[in-house]
């Protein structure tokens, strides 16, 4: 079975696209896995001299991540106005984006000289169609293989019609520009899933609809996604990626400790991918770590040993203990 695209109207709808800024709040705190202030064990000041290292590299993927202080002192205006001066400002910061948001700063760069006036919102527009169209046909071509490497009975084929149906109005009849498609799509399998007879089946099918493209590894995508979001925004997510946040070794929804014997620096990126993952299979999915992670913690003794972390001296023995528990003695650091 194969779904294919209806000729749609082609004049889309543009209005919301010009819909300024979500966010209020000029502030990192809004990703979801950087840990709550509220606490009382983790010392506000503390948790921002760790993420305020001056080069401090991810303890996963090992890059180099923005330093907190240089991102904070980048104010609302500076987003605002001509994407080419926004651009500039932003340069400082090109190296240590991840590689969806370099390509992105890439083909904004390129085509700012087009559109001398336009500011970030007004060019990620500019390019709004060109890109939908070639998401669609990856999310087709994704969808596609899902459906036809599976075999199923009657009813469960019948229940995958149907859900071929919504998928079909998801893309095809609602306005070509709504973000969120991948999520939805997602929905409408996890819902055949709960339904069918054969769920071993619609895993299979959901493994591979999983992979659709999302902004994080998806220039096309990140693009039909914040082509509705605000200057302000926009900028903010070029470097948000590459952002420190606080990652609990022990998940803090498997009852970890909400402490720095539990907490190393990720990069946002990486603290998303991992979600609550545990670390023994984390690290088999990312052996890289293995490596940054030493590379993470060799930093942070050298800040200790320079007395730029005051109160730090128990963290690298602390984090070697809690690393060795919960990867049952497989994976360790050297702190010596
Ligand atoms: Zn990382």
């Amino acid at each position: 079975m194969k779904i294919l695209p209806y000729k749609t109207d082609s004049k889309y709808n543009y209005n919301h696209a010009i819909k300024n800024s979500y966010i209020t709040n000029f502030s990192m705190y809004n990703f979801k896995d950087t840990i709550s202030f509220s606490s009382a064990k983790v010392n506000k000041d503390d948790a921002f001299m760790l993420r305020n290292i001056k080069h401090l590299p991810c303890a996963c993927c090992g890059k180099d991540m923005i330093n907190e202080k240089d991102y904070v002192s980048l104010k609302s205006k500076d987003f605002q106005g001509p994407a080419s001066q926004v651009l500039k400002k932003l340069r400082p910061y090109y190296k240590n984006m991840r590689q969806t948001e370099k390509t992105v700063y890439n083909i904004l760069k390129r085509t700012s000289p087009k559109y001398p006036d336009a500011d970030l919102n007004t060019l990620i527009n500019k390019r709004l169609y060109y890109h939908i169209a070639r998401l669609e046909a990856k999310q087709l071509q994704i969808i596609n293989k899902a459906i036809s490497s599976v075999n199923l009975n009657i009813k469960d084929q019948k229940a995958l019609e149907k859900t071929m149906q919504e998928v079909h109005k998801i893309l095809f009849v609602e306005p070509k520009d709504k973000p969120q498609k991948r999520n939805r799509i997602l929905e409408e399998f996890y819902i055949l899933r709960y339904q069918a007879d054969e769920k071993n089946k619609i895993d299979k099918i959901l493994k591979t609809i999983e992979k659709l493209p999302n902004s994080q590894n998806d220039v096309d995508s990140f693009i039909v996604k914040y082509a509705e979001r605000g200057n302000r925004e926009i900028g903010q997510r070029l470097l948000s990626p590459s952002l420190p946040t606080l990652d609990h070794i022990k998940p803090a929804s498997k009852s970890g400790k909400d402490d720095f014997s539990n907490l190393i620096v990720l990069c946002s990126k990486c603290n998303n991918e991992r979600d609550s993952i545990p670390y023994q299979k984390w690290f088999l999915i990312k052996p890289e770590m293995k490596k940054n992670i030493q590379k993470y913690m060799d930093k942070v003794i050298m800040e200790i040993k320079n007395k730029h972390l005051p109160d730090f001296e128990f963290y690298p023995a602390s984090i070697k203990r809690t690393l060795e528990k919960e990867t049952k003695g497989k994976y360790t650091i050297k702190i010596d």
